[in-house]
Order: C-alpha cells, then sequence, then structure tokens
C-alpha cells in the first residue's frame, strides 16, 4: 500500500493535469513504515524524453542522484516515481515496466482525458531484472497532521 498526504496526491495529479498532453513526472521520498510505502515529500522533476514527451518520460539521472542524497538526509530513502498519461488510462505499458528498475518501489500513474483528470493508479515493482512485473496496489490518502498542526 502506498500512503499519501492528501497534499502530495494534489500535487502529483495537478502535475499531470498541467503537463498536460505532455506526461510529467517526478520522485517520491519517505519511508517504508509496517510494509507500506509512506511519502514524505514529493520532488516534481523536468520530462526529459523531449523527442517524444507525450507517450514517454524520463527523469534526469543528476536530480535522482540529488533526491537521493535529500532522502539520506532526511533518513529517507525514494520509495518511489511518479508520471501521466496523457490521454490514457493510468495502466502501466510495458515500455513503464521495461524501464522500471526500482524494486519495492511504488510507480504511480495519472490517467488524462483530453486535459481533464481521470483516475491515478500505483503498481509496485517486484522480482529481479530478469523476471520484474508490477502488482497493483492501493492508495490511501492520510491526513497530513504536520500540516493541519502548523495551519492552527
Ligand atoms: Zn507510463
Amino acid at each position: 500500500m502506498l500512503k499519501i498526504s492528501k497534499a502530495d496526491y494534489d500535487l502529483i495529479r495537478w502535475e499531470a493535469k498541467r503537463s498536460y498532453p505532455h506526461e510529467c513526472c517526478g520522485i517520491l521520498l519517505g519511508n517504508v513504515v509496517d510494509g507500506h510505502r509512506q511519502v514524505s515529500m514529493t520532488i516534481t522533476c523536468e520530462n526529459m524524453r523531449f523527442d517524444s514527451p507525450a507517450n514517454r518520460y524520463s527523469i534526469n539521472p543528476e536530480q535522482v542522484i540529488a533526491a537521493l542524497k535529500l532522502a539520506r538526509n532526511r533518513g529517507e530513502s525514494i520509495i518511489g516515481f511518479y508520471h501521466s498519461h496523457p490521454d490514457h488510462t493510468p495502466q502501466y505499458s510495458s515500455t513503464d515496466l521495461a524501464e522500471a528498475h526500482w524494486f519495492d518501489c511504488s510507480y504511480v500513474i495519472t490517467g488524462v482525458e483530453r486535459g481533464s483528470l481521470a483516475a491515478t493508479a500505483s503498481y509496485v515493482l517486484t522480482g529481479s531484472e530478469d523476471h520484474k512485473s508490477f502488482h497493483a496496489e492501493s492508495i490511501e490518502i492520510v491526513t497530513n497532521q504536520n500540516s493541519l498542526s502548523y495551519a492552527m
């Protein structure tokens, strides 16, 4: 299961809508608590697939390294990635699976239909490079208590 605050969930979906008709992409930091990935921070990234941004995405490796360093400083790790599917369902593609290499991480996909937000789905990458697969997982929107107390 992926646990994510409403703020981070909304940011991911807003990015999907804002980037349409191109794919958005980004990195999720957090911790694994009781077997569930818990998002603490969303890092929006630039889609580097300038040749085919409407149906491919690529995160700059330098941004991944920077995210890894940031995660380490926060006592966390990279627990997932997100991207969008302009005019497609949030079902992962064969390319998504082929290009996924972070095992036990969440791959969040948001569908956008003609500029309007559709569903958001998440898949966990399991197995090994030779035999890998995506498994659908549920997304739980959790209350961001830090934000609430700060607001009061
Ligand atoms: Zn995809």
